[in-house]
């Protein structure tokens, strides 16, 4: 049998940070990048003695990702103690939810390739983030990093309801957009605020029975995730083919081998010895509160490609790339809502840009210039102060050195040249530098007109408006 007689099965733990401004269980800030150690107090350092306090912003963010992903929200809930020991966790445990999530039940819809499709959420809960360990930098040993010690997460679980990597890349990319639309997370895989943890198995198709799972631990690039699966779903029918089982294990992905490798195996599964934080109140919640956050849910993606398709008149293609990220679809608004042609705003963003971003490696969140400077950008292209070619190369500089279009093209001298004289004198060059063409033209090869325009934007070095060069070669072809 071949892997494509196998059906791969997949169930992710993702990771949100919470963009509260402190932390879960103190008054520390959240602030993401400060030098180690600055943003830490008696609560985050574990010191005897002190007492964590629930920020009540916590409960109520979870609240609106549990509401927006189709959960129940649970009306009793409470906090647990999860044990184990790491250097990063000065606790010894951390402040999780076991039996009584917040939110459970939920789900989220995926488009792949044309099909919707229902992933199952099982639960979502809050939890306290652990410190960091920084192991390299300092030469010998490691040493402990505690600003991310108590920031708020949520995680949350979805049922084995993926069956491919494709599905996975879809879910994570919705369930994202949807955590930065209501603004509870800012998801920033590259500052490890948006992670996954990806569980994996294989089993022949038509099986009913799931197969044994591993789990790779902290994905945080959705290019890894896509690559660790497709290389863990081959590991693991080779394995079955070869005649062996699967191991459940905990596995790390090596991006630069592109390999697995065990971390621990099920027989030092840990044993959390979870119990109620007696520290802790029970977490109760009225209906008067949860309708309330409903109430004041923003625009969801949902909704805005709805009014993107009706009122500005995109394709659906188009309406569901803009809103498949927060980040493009507000750059979209903005920029549009300046220069007034929202299509060519589309254009631009699902074209050069997501291509850029694409060979960067870099998600749209990443955009380093501004919605005003795209929307600069097109109208200088509307007005025909520079020619489309022109505003690439335009877009180049804005990606290497974000600054005011209007000056880039100043500072170059990209200005387009709409001088009927000028404009001529290249025509006329042209003609008499292409004799031949010209001649195949005049016997009727209408084709050559877009060469000879070619060889003058070259000749321009691309500034020359291209609609009077047209108009020009017409007028003097016929001579
Ligand atoms: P744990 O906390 O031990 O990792 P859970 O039972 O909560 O365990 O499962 C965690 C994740 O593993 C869930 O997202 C679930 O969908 C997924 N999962 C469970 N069984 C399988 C399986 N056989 N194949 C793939 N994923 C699975
Ligand atoms: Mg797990
Ligand atoms: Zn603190």
């Amino acid at each position: 049998m071949s892997i494509e007689d196998y059906e791969t099965v997949i169930g992710l733990e993702v990771h949100a940070e919470l963009s509260t401004k402190t932390k879960i269980f103190c008054k520390c800030p959240t602030k993401f990048g400060a030098e180690p150690n600055t943003q830490v107090c008696p609560i985050c350092m574990a010191m005897p003695g002190t007492l964590p306090v629930l920020n009540e912003k916590v409960v109520e963010y979870a609240v609106k990702a549990g509401i927006s992903t189709n959960c129940e929200i649970e009306r009793d809930s409470k906090n647990d103690r999860k044990n184990y020991f790491y250097p990063d966790l000065p606790k010894a445990y951390q402040i999780s939810q076991y039996d009584k999530p917040l939110c459970k039940g939920g789900f989220i819809e995926i488009n792949v390739n044309g099909e919707n499709k229902k992933i199952g959420i099982t639960r979502i809960h809050i939890e306290e983030d652990a410190g960091k360990l920084n192991h390299n930098e300092f030469g010998q040993g490691s040493l402990v990093d505690l600003n991310r010690a108590g920031v708020p997460l949520i995680e949350i679980v979805s049922e084995p309801d993926m069956r491919s990597s494709e599905e996975v890349d879809a879910y994570l990319k919705k369930l994202k957009s949807i955590l930065e639309y209501i603004e509870v997370s800012d998801c920033k895989m590259q500052e490890g605020s948006y992670r996954a943890d990806v569980n994996v198995s294989v089993r022949k198709k038509g099986d009913t029975e799931f197969g044994t799972r591993t789990e790779m631990k902290n994905m945080n690039s959705f290019r890894s995730i896509v690559r660790a699966i497709e290389y863990e779903r081959a590991r693991q029918v080779e394995v079955i083919e070869n005649g062996g089982k699967v191991e459940q294990e905990t596995l790390r992905w090596d991006d630069v081998s592109g390999k697995t490798f065990s971390m621990r195996d099920k027989e030092d599964a840990q044993d959390y010895r979870y119990f109620p934080d007696p520290d802790l109140v029970a977490i109760r919640l009225s209906d008067e509160y949860i309708e309330n956050i409903r109430k004041n849910l923003p625009e969801m993606p949902e909704s805005r490609k709805d009014r993107y398709i009706n009122k500005l008149g995109l394709s659906e293609k188009d309406a569901n790339f803009l809103t498949s990220s927060k980040a493009y679809s507000d750059m979209f608004e903005k920029a549009g809502e300046i220069c007034k042609n929202y299509k060519a705003v589309c254009n631009w963003l699902n074209s050069d840009i997501a291509r850029i971003l694409n060979e960067k490696e870099q998600e749209p969140d990443q955009i380093p210039f501004s919605a005003e400077n795209l929307a600069e950008l097109v109208k200088l292209i509307d007005d025909g102060v520079i020619s489309s070619s022109i505003g690439k190369k335009v877009l180049d500089e804005l990606f290497a050195n974000p600054r005011s279009p209007k000056q880039i093209i100043e500072e170059k001298g990209w200005v387009q040249i709409s001088d009927e004289n000028a404009i001529k004198e290249v025509v006329l060059k042209v003609i008499k530098e292409n004799e031949e063409s010209v001649l195949d033209y005049k016997a009727g090869k209408d084709r050559v007109l877009g060469f000879l325009v070619g060889q003058a934007m070259k000749e321009t070095k691309g500034k020359a408006n291209p609609k009077m060069l047209n108009e020009m070669f017409i007028e003097e072809l016929k001579k």
